[in-house]
């Protein structure tokens, strides 16, 4: 059992007030708050051996190279990659998709299809798209159930020989559904397609190994699982990172340069072109540390009680919605009859509570559901019980002004 109040006391925000009253985070999905051991991290890189990695002969710049590079040993570790320079270092899960995406503009050809899913994030529709019309392919899609599930017995339908690379988030941030990944890598694999998950949304509550998956390619943000903005990961077996052609031209991630011809460096530098957020990368490693270190079998125990206590009370409440019933992790979406989710957030906002509203980066979810968005609640492991009373609360309350 986690001690709650111990690890809140990790986070310091959770300390302060918002219009006059305790702030109540339960906007975990969009970022999540920061425990003193990052922020230690962030300090003491600032404060102690703040200098640019790789080309320092000097101490500082070696020191603060040995950490960034012990980080990515971390995040290696974490995802069980074989191969540290199989994890590439980027700016969030949005950039390590226009890497993918960017790469195989160059690479697939007219009459190729590439599959992406009906939940997605914007940021795993659009790059695609942009893909597809560079190369001239077609792009499907796997189409969703009124459970906020996927068909996967209509993504074994879609598969063909002329498919090349499937697209899927591990979990969906609008709705919280945990995707069959398992089942579309087994499936996709069979016809010789590229599998590329988004994981935004799950690393905050699993632990994905990705030799196990079998994946092609993964990508996350250290910001929605404890670490800063800025930052994130793409994970790519080591023959396809290869493969593919490098995303930014710049300093660092070539071997040789002249003006007929440069050679370019090899994994991991080839695709971090320029100077990293050294301390950036540096904190995620922290952070994946400090999630290790409370276990994810305890921030799942936890959570799972969490959403299950919140979507009891809430369901209590008369026209009450909630989008997304399948298998998740603890994202509520809902609405309340007649109110518009955006009044309900404004309320919310005014006693403390912080939840999202509007539709999440994925709209085609919204127009499945022919709605114009929802009010999320994402909760996290160091939410409690009394959190979750007062939003209740909170929520009877905007419906009582409101309708
Ligand atoms: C947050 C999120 C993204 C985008 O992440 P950035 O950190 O903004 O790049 C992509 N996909 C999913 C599922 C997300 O939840």
């Amino acid at each position: 059992m986690l001690d709650i109040n111990k690890i809140r006391a990790d986070f310091p925000i959770l300390e302060r007030k918002v219009h006059g009253k305790p702030l109540i985070y339960f906007d975990n999905g969009a970022t999540s708050q920061t425990p003193t051991a990052v922020i230690d991290t962030i300090v003491d890189y600032y404060t102690n051996y703040n200098a640019n990695i790789h080309r320092g002969v000097h101490t500082l710049s070696q020191e603060a190279t040995d950490k960034y590079e012990e980080a990515r040993i971390k995040i290696q570790k974490h995802f069980n990659a074989k191969h540290s320079y199989e994890i590439i270092l980027t700016s969030g899960t949005t950039e390590s998709i226009n890497v993918i995406a960017s790469g195989f503009s160059a690479i697939l050809k007219e009459g190729d299809e590439v599959i992406v899913s009906a939940l997605e994030h914007h940021s795993n529709i659009v790059p695609w798209q942009m893909m597809c019309e560079k190369a001239g392919a077609t792009l499907r899609v796997i189409p969703m159930d009124e459970d906020g599930s996927l068909r996967i017995d209509l993504f074994e339908e879609m598969l063909n020989e002329n498919t090349k690379l499937v697209f899927c988030n591990h979990v969906s941030n609008a709705l919280g559904t945990i995707n069959p990944i398992e089942k579309i890598i087994e499936n996709a694999h069979k016809f010789g397609a590229y599998v590329l998950i988004d994981g935004a949304q799950a690393c905050p509550h699993i632990k994905p190994d990705v030799q196990q998956l079998d994946v092609d390619f993964y990508v996350t943000s250290a910001h929605k699982m404890c670490g800063p903005t800025g930052v994130g990961m793409l994970y790519g077996k080591q023959e396809l990172l290869e493969m593919l052609p490098p995303y930014q031209g710049g300093g660092e991630m070539i071997d040789t340069v002249t003006f007929e011809k440069t050679t370019y460096a090899g994994l991991p530098h080839k695709f971090e072109a320029g100077t990293p957020n050294i301390c950036g990368g540096i904190a995620f490693g922290a952070a994946v540390d400090y999630m290790n270190a409370i276990g994810f079998d305890n921030i799942q125990e936890r959570e799972h009680q969490l959403l299950d206590y919140a979507t009891k009370k809430l369901l209590e409440i008369d026209g009450l919605k909630i989008y997304g019933t399948s298998t998740k992790t603890s994202v509520i979406s809902f609405n309340i009859d007649g109110i518009h989710p955006y009044d309900i957030g404004s309320i919310l906002d005014k006693l403390g509570i912080a939840v999202r509203t509007g539709h999440h980066c994925a709209q085609p979810i919204m127009d499945f559901y022919k709605i114009p968005g929802t009010v999320r609640a994402s909760l996290s492991f160091y939410n409690t019980e009394d959190e979750i009373d007062t939003m209740i609360e909170a929520v009877k309350k905007a419906k009582m002004m409101l309708s």
